[in-house]
């Protein structure tokens, strides 16, 4: 109701409010009458009571230390954020330790750290992440112990980075040309960077951080070259932190975003080291230089997996952020009147941006989904490969293709997820309007630390290609009635799949979104594989020509297949809660992603036969039904992220909605001492504002 016929002062519960006092009351609105408990909706998001618990501790102890405090974050510069972020990364090494005491997965910090900081958990991360996975992964018992003993695995006088990344080489790891040369006098390898373009470059730590670098090179014994292989190269004395003879670094400077992370470039000239530095749990070499090979390279690989595992877990993290932000400022942001008389309306209730915020907020609870269901089996599937007896030849076999597919399941998930996020964060600064573009409100910032995540640990293009090649793979061989691993399942019911259809089914239940992509995705798959095999013919059997040819379709198999996982992953996540209370909405939601993701791949379900266009038709009509029914929950469904305002550290999206107040207190805060006049007034604005008149040409001398 309007008060005082203002159409900006409304009257709730008999009180009267204007635009600065409304907007705490309407989140209170927000939140009453909710028919589930947002608590149960957290435990489903963690996993369980325990794991929000250990959360919960992991998040409230980064929030209140001192040295996480964030408030002038938004306003330090390069130089400050550096050191910042180096002391921090030193409290959570500690927290990492502690962790280990108390039991705790020490993830959980990073999940925190990610949301409230993502440069210093990359700082950290790219030591404990992909330094220590690849010692861990592909050194032997042996060589773990014996780099543990330096100290490797305490953080502790040592630091590790990873150096795959070459000035000339990026996505191509077989294309680097560092050098590794087997010296068989010395028993050394001798690291060498032939070009320039053979810098290591990007390399996180490398600039100021670390003592030690796993570096991919080309190993190179009796003038064979066995290709990229990894090492362990010392770069720095622990002592005096000099850099050792033959290493030269640098800084690689400003970036876009995550400027906490030291990044540097690497040269090695002639470096010697033990040939017992190249990590040998798969390529063996001996001391006469006799080399073993493993049963399948991408068994080394293990460290980049489990990095993109955890990016599938970030990409969730950071867009419950932005999305809460944007979904809480709708609620309370009021633009015209829809209906004259009457208050203006809040934003969150116009169609339009409902159909921009709700769909992505359904995304994002399925991002979760697909993300704890790909960490899970990359713990177990990781687990089986550590400890698998080498000699069970059935037992090696099943590791080995366990870890094929999940190479190319997390190369699809983390890709899509990332893009996800990306698109997350810039839909919500613009569904935030003018105060969205505030550096204040953490989107500029997010946005351009999350970037990024698109493109290292696997260019997404590059990414998303490979695991098109894996997928137009198991479409032949579905076709060929040969098995397939259990991701791709569906592919092996094509022939069924490819006569279903919705006919007088609904189609907003779970069983028939699914079988909808199922059928969808079946069918493109195996129209990708026909296409493929047709160009295999042309090229008469050049395996590589054809899947180049076919690049397209590789792409939209994996984008499709990608679809279908987050769509079943979401759905049986909800199936295995244990919370009977929260199944209903979640139901909801999971139905409002598959339809809304099913009318923007409209073509996908014609192509198939699935749906009708008067199907297409009424999908659009059933996902505004549906978002209507999701805004009632919207914001109980962004509270049970169970992010504090720290974690938010943007004001328009603070808990309390009280935007306006928290907001302007923030950029008072921020701007302290202000000047009516510039520090530059004297020397830039006066000269210009108070320039006297140019003298005019006296013309009158010209007349006669
Ligand atoms: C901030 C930052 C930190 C980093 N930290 C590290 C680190 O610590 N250690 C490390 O080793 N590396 C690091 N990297 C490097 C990162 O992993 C690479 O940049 C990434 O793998 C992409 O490789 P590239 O830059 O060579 O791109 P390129 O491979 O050159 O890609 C350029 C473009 O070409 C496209 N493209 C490439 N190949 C194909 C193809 N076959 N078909 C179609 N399109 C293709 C790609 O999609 C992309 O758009 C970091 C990078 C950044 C930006």
């Amino acid at each position: 109701m309007l008060s005082g016929n203002k159409s900006s002062n409304v009257v709730i519960n008999d009180k009267s409010f204007n635009t600065e006092t409304e907007p705490p009351q309407l989140l209170k609105q927000e939140r009453e009458n909710v028919p589930f408990t947002v608590r149960d909706i957290t435990h489903y998001l963690n996993g369980s009571v325990e794991q929000t618990e250990i959360l919960e501790y992991a998040m409230q102890r980064v929030e209140r230390d001192p040295l996480f405090n964030n408030d002038a974050f938004y306003d330090l510069t390069k130089d400050e954020i550096r050191e910042l972020c180096f002391k921090r990364v030193a409290n959570l090494a500690k927290y990492l330790l502690d962790s280990r005491k108390d039991g705790t997965d020490f993830r959980r910090y990073f999940d925190a750290v990610s949301v409230a900081d993502p440069a210093a958990v990359t700082r950290l991360g790219v030591y404990t992440g992909l330094f220590m996975n690849s010692i861990e992964g592909s050194g032997t018992p042996e060589q773990i112990k014996f780099w543990y003993s330096l100290g490797a695995n305490e953080y502790k006088r040592f630091y590790g980075c990873f150096g795959m990344t070459e000035l000339g080489h990026g996505s191509n790891v077989a294309g680097m040309e560092t050098e590794a040369v087997f010296d068989s006098e010395t028993d050394e390898f001798i690291i060498n960077t032939p070009n320039l373009a053979a810098t290591k470059w990007w390399i996180g730590g490398a600039a100021h951080s670390a003592t030690h670098c796993v570096c991919f090179a080309r190993m190179i014994i009796k003038g064979k070259d066995y290709g990229m292989k990894s090492f362990v190269v010392p770069l720095r004395d622990v002592d005096s932190f000099n850099l050792l003879p033959g290493i030269a670094i640098g800084d690689i400077g400003k970036k876009m975003g995550r400027d906490g992370v030291d990044n540097g470039w690497i040269q090695f000239t002639k470096v010697r080291i033990p040939r017992q530095f190249l990590l040998m749990r798969y390529t063996k070499v001996d001391r006469s230089g006799n080399v073993t090979e493993p049963p399948l390279n991408q068994l080394a690989y293990g460290a980049l997996v489990s990095a993109r595992v955890n990016i599938a877990v970030e990409s969730f993290n950071t867009a419950r952020r932005f999305i809460t932000i944007a979904i809480r400022y709708a609620a309370i942001r009021r633009q015209f009147a829809s209906v004259p008389g009457q208050p203006e309306t809040k934003i969150l209730d116009y169609p339009l941006h409902q159909r921009r915020l709700l769909p992505r907020l359904a995304l994002t609870y399925a991002m979760n989904a697909v993300s704890m269901e790909l960490r899970d089996n990359y713990d177990r599937i990781n687990n089986s490969l550590l400890n698998v007896n080498q000699n069970d030849k059935a037992a090696l076999k099943k590791a080995v293709n366990d870890t094929k597919e999940i190479f190319a399941l997390s190369a699809g998930v983390k890709a899509f997820t990332t893009w996800a996020t990306a698109d997350i964060i810039d839909e919500c600064r613009q569904a935030c309007g003018g105060h969205g573009y505030s550096g204040y409100n953490g989107f500029g910032q997010g946005y351009a630390d999350w970037a990024v995540q698109c493109t290292w640990d696997g260019d997404n293009n590059v990414l998303v290609l490979s695991m098109g090649r894996a997928l137009i793979q198991a479409a032949c061989d579905a076709k060929r009635s040969k098995p397939v691993g259990e991701p791709f399942e569906y592919l092996s019911r094509h022939g069924q799949l490819k006569s279903s259809k919705l006919g007088s089914r609904k189609i907003d239940s779970p069983e028939v979104i699914v079988e909808a992509w199922e059928a969808a995705a079946a069918n493109a798959l195996i129209s990708s594989s026909e296409i493929y095999e047709e160009e295999l013919a042309k090229v008469k059997g050049n395996v590589a020509q054809a899947m180049e040819a076919a690049s397209q379709q590789r792409f939209e198999s994996a984008r499709i297949h990608t679809r279908l996982y987050h769509v079943t992953a979401f759905f049986n996540r909800i199936k295995n809660s244990s919370s009977s209370g929260i199944k209903p909405v979640l139901t909801d939601l999971a139905i409002l992603f598959g339809l809304w993701a099913i009318e923007k791949d409209a073509a996908l379900f014609l192509t198939s036969g699935f749906l009708s266009a008067q199907d297409i038709k009424n999908i659009t009509k059933l996902v505004d039904v549906y978002n209507l029914k999701i805004r009632n929950y919207a914001i109980p469904l962004t509270d049970a992220f169970n992010l504090s305002d720290y974690y938010i550290n943007s004001p328009i999206g603070n808990y309390d909605g009280d935007v306006y107040k928290n907001y302007f207190n923030k950029v008072v805060r921020r701007n302290p001492g202000y000047d009516a006049k510039a520090p530059y007034y004297e020397s830039v604005a006066k000269p210009f504002i108070q320039r006297s008149d140019e003298p005019k040409l006296d013309l009158s001398v010209l007349d006669e």
